[in-house]
């Protein structure tokens, strides 16, 4: 309700109940009261605030008490008023002792979670959509990062379904990103191993190092034939062609990747804070948009394609 309405309503009253204030107006004070009720300080009416508590008293009427928020660390009630700081309300927890500011609702459609996914996963950085979306860093963030999770979750799972196929090619690879590790050294090499079974994509990160290679190697179905470059690791692999002619293949997938994620591109400012993260934006771009880098239909694609339309449906 505006003030006009509420302080036209309350002058009706007051001059049904017959008041016949001595000092001031009844439309004054009428007004006075319908600001004091919409929040405005006591201070400020104009009329003072013993004829106004007077009048409000008659009324039967109380301003709307703000309501104060729950104790975010034990989600007690009994919480008081704490002064502020940069114009914010500031609480204090008489249960806990836990001083905080009131936050505001950041809860979001499914329509805007749905086209923050879609922003990420178009060479959008978190901040960039942050800004954009006019939401908080870390909502965005913790959004990002549980659907990123779900999604490496589900697709593990889909992984170990899809051991009783074997796989006619398979090419794997290693390429890598940039990892900027706060407080630790400056860069570090994060190493990206891609492998390309009937054209679908696996991955898992780390080092370059057998330890990484064998997580990999774990996820993949059986394969007729394996296709690699020289490296030492490779020399486990049974069926086992150490060639370029396939290299390409996992080429295309580097590039998809790079073209979706601002994390991964070389030429961006956007960096990887974390080696999960990288992991769990894969993930959540081969559920969101599902590729396969292959022209052949063969059960084993056509298995991953059912699953992973599965996954994405249940992920939005
Ligand atoms: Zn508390």
């Amino acid at each position: 309700m505006d003030l006009t309405t509420l302080a036209q309503l309350i002058l009706l009253i007051l001059r049904n109940l017959n008041f016949k204030p001595r000092k001031h107006k009844l439309e004054d004070i009428a007004y006075a009261i319908a600001a004091y009720l919409l929040g405005v300080q006591v201070t400020k009416l104009g009329i003072p605030p013993s004829t106004l508590y007077y009048y409000t008293k008659k009324l039967g009427i109380k301003r709307r008490r703000e309501e104060k928020p729950p104790c975010p660390s034990c989600n007690s009630n009994k919480v008081i008023k704490n002064g502020s700081s940069r114009g914010k309300a500031k609480y204090k927890c008489k249960t806990c002792g836990r001083t905080f500011y009131q936050t505001s609702n950041h809860k979001m459609s499914r329509e805007q979670k749905e086209r923050i996914l879609n922003e990420y996963l178009n060479r959008a950085s978190i901040r960039g959509i942050a800004r954009v979306e006019g939401k908080p860093l870390t909502t965005v963030y913790s959004l990002i990062k549980r659907k990123g999770i779900e999604a490496y979750v589900n697709l593990l799972v889909l992984q170990e379904q899809l051991k009783s196929f074997t796989a006619k090619v398979t090419v794997i690879d290693e390429s890598w990103t940039y990892l900027r590790v706060r407080h630790g050294p400056k860069r570090e090499n994060l190493w990206i191993w891609n492998a390309l079974a009937d054209g679908l994509p696996f991955f898992t990160t780390g080092d370059r190092d057998y330890k990484t290679f064998s997580f990999l190697l774990n996820s993949l179905p059986k394969s007729e034939v394996n296709y690699t470059d020289d490296y030492s690791v490779y020399q486990v692999l049974d069926n086992h062609i150490a060639s370029k002619k396939y290299t390409y293949t996992v080429e295309s997938y580097n590039s998809y990747c790079r073209a979706h994620l601002a994390r991964l591109a070389r030429d961006t400012r956007a960096v990887n804070r974390s080696e999960r993260m990288v992991d769990y934006s894969l993930a959540l771009l081969n559920v969101m948009y599902p590729h396969v880098f292959s022209r052949e239909k063969t059960p084993l694609n056509e298995a991953y394609w059912k699953g992973v339309q599965n996954i994405r449906e249940n992920l939005i």
